[in-house]
């Protein structure tokens, strides 16, 4: 027998719908390209992606047609994200950071028609476009006054581009499981993946990061995502907001430690959430002036892990709280979230700490589950490591144009990370498989060594990867990037490390470098270590 409930499709519009009913002045406030705050609301946002809708259809944008953003965190985002979804088209938000091949490769893959791009990124644009196959026109976000001078031929700026189109928009009502946004992979290894994201799974996971032990979203917080929404939407955020009414400050280009905190000061952040790298530098800032953004309480940490060094900077330096999180744009991006359960609110610090730095606790929509190398279940022990699976409404199921499923035959998406499992649904990552490395028969984590590395006050990053050993195959290589001018040595290291690390970790050698190589999401990349060090034998 069939329930008797109505069938209403989980649509993006109706995110921004009710945000706009119901929260319609609530600011949107953004560092804009230009240089000015700008200050908006979910009710402009809305008015404005409905004229925004109406210009693409005059235009000539069908549904299911890609149209590429190359941009920062802005309202113009934000409406761009709502207007190209709600016509049924796939907003494909296209990483900046890319190089210009990989910048080619994605929208010849995607076959982007229109690319909306900030006015900072026009000489790039401009370089790829004879490259490029299938887009027909450019749009600078900026009015007219703010065009940029170098841009490819017959560019618009995207205020004349609307303009002249209806502020009331019809929006259509289709199929839940329609596409409506796409994000290609980091592509560490091999041609980036695109993922396409659908309108159910954008809403599933939008209500799901709203819980109180997911992001705790709330009307009264005011947040910045630090994290780009071209890194799987900003962690969702532009769509988790305007469930809770949650006031919103983009931070546009500006990402460096001084500028997010004047901003954070001055427009009252409570929340913020990025990756380690980019809170380094907001903490740097922080500690020169002996103090946090006035209203910050928490940071959410995650796209890699976070170190003891920097949880303990923030929450005893600032008393700033912090959450770790952890997913990957194949999961929309959230997989689990790191939340105290109350037993463990009476433990001493130290004892927390093993907690805090476990990458979080499941959430109800993702289920996991950890395997050996035969897909043999492994037990949720907290010590077992194993191949991390995951299941769940926003998690991929094939790679676009992939034309064969991503999964497991049992339905599983292999995560490509190495992980634990607790009774309590703690997960905490040991590595990425490729980044394991396999001493003997013992693994060691590069991820636990290069946290417990940063903990010295002469290490400021630290990333480990596996070298050559004659009789254990492969042994750890500590690369770390000074804090000052002291680089203590491999015994020092050691004997520091020995407190904190099985003895078989610690690392055989050390090298010093001034930086250490950043992907386009702010990961080390450790494939291009290994081609640095190519060759390196220990023991
Ligand atoms: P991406 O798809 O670019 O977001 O990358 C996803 C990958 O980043 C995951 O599979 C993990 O390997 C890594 N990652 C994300 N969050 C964390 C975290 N909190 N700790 C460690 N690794 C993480």
């Amino acid at each position: 027998m069939q329930g008797l409930m109505m069938n209403t499709p989980l649509l993006i519009t109706s995110l921004i719908q009710f945000a706009a009913q119901y929260h319609s002045d609530t600011p949107i406030v953004t560092r804009s390209t230009e240089g000015p705050v700008r200050r908006s609301s979910y009710g402009e946002i809305f008015a404005r992606a409905q004229r925004l809708a109406n210009a693409l259809i005059d235009y000539g944008i069908k549904p299911g047609d890609r149209i590429a953003t190359v941009a920062w965190n802005t309202d113009r985002h934000i409406e761009l994200y709502y207007a190209i979804s709600g016509i049924g088209a796939i907003c494909h938000t296209v990483n900046l950071r890319l190089a210009d091949e990989e910048l080619i490769y994605i929208l010849n893959h995607a076959e982007d028609r229109l690319v909306f791009f900030d006015t900072d990124m026009a000489e790039i644009v401009a370089r790829v476009q004879p490259h490029t196959k299938s887009v027909e026109r450019f749009i600078a976000m900026s009015d007219a006054a703010h065009q940029p001078e170098v841009a490819p031929a017959d560019t618009v700026d995207y205020e004349s581009f609307i303009a002249a189109a209806s502020e009331h928009h019809d929006w259509a009502v289709f199929d839940e499981n329609t596409a409506a946004s796409m994000c290609y992979t980091s592509g560490t290894t091999g041609d980036p993946k695109g993922v396409l994201y659908s309108h159910r799974a954008t809403v599933l996971h939008a209500m799901a990061s709203c819980y109180a032990s997911t992001l705790n979203l709330r009307t009264e917080d005011v947040v910045l995502p630090v994290v780009p929404m071209f890194h799987v939407n900003a962690w969702g955020i532009p769509y988790s907001a305007p469930i809770a009414g949650t006031p919103l400050v983009m931070p546009g280009p500006k990402l460096d430690g001084q500028s997010l905190f004047e901003l954070m000061d001055a427009e009252g952040v409570t929340m913020a959430l990025g990756v380690p790298t980019v809170w380094m530098n907001l903490l740097d800032h922080m500690d020169k002036l002996g103090r946090k953004p006035a209203a910050l309480e928490s940071v959410v940490i995650g796209g890699a892990a976070a170190s003891e060094a920097i949880i303990d900077r923030f929450e005893l330096d600032h008393g700033v709280t912090v959450n770790h999180a952890w997913g990957m744009t194949e999961m929309s991006p959230l997989g689990v979230v790191n939340t105290l359960k109350p037993k463990f609110h009476g433990l001493s610090r130290d004892q927390q700490m093993p907690i805090k730095l476990k990458q979080g606790r499941a959430i109800y929509g993702v289920d996991m589950c950890i395997v050996d190398d035969d897909g043999q279940e492994l037990p949720r022990d907290g010590m077992t490591s194993g191949r991390l699976l995951v299941k769940g409404p926003w998690i991929v199921s094939e790679y676009f144009k992939a034309g064969e499923s991503a999964l497991t035959p049992d339905g599983w998406f292999d995560t490509g990370d190495i992980a634990t499992l607790d009774a309590d649904g703690y997960m905490l990552i040991t590595d990425r498989a490729k980044d394991i490395i396999k001493s003997g028969g013992e693994w060691i984590s590069s991820v636990g060594l290069e946290n417990a590395a940063v903990g010295h006050p002469a290490i400021k990053q630290a990333a480990v990867i596996g070298v050559a050993h004659p009789k254990w195959l492969e042994r750890p290589l500590l690369v770390c990037v000074p804090a000052g001018d002291e680089r203590p040595d491999l015994d020092e290291i050691r004997s520091y490390l020995a407190e904190k690390v099985p003895k078989l970790w610690l690392p055989d050698a050390l090298e010093w470098l001034d930086s250490l190589p950043l992907g386009a999401t702010g990961k080390v990349l450790k494939a291009d270590l290994r081609d640095r060090f190519a060759g390196y034998t220990v023991g």
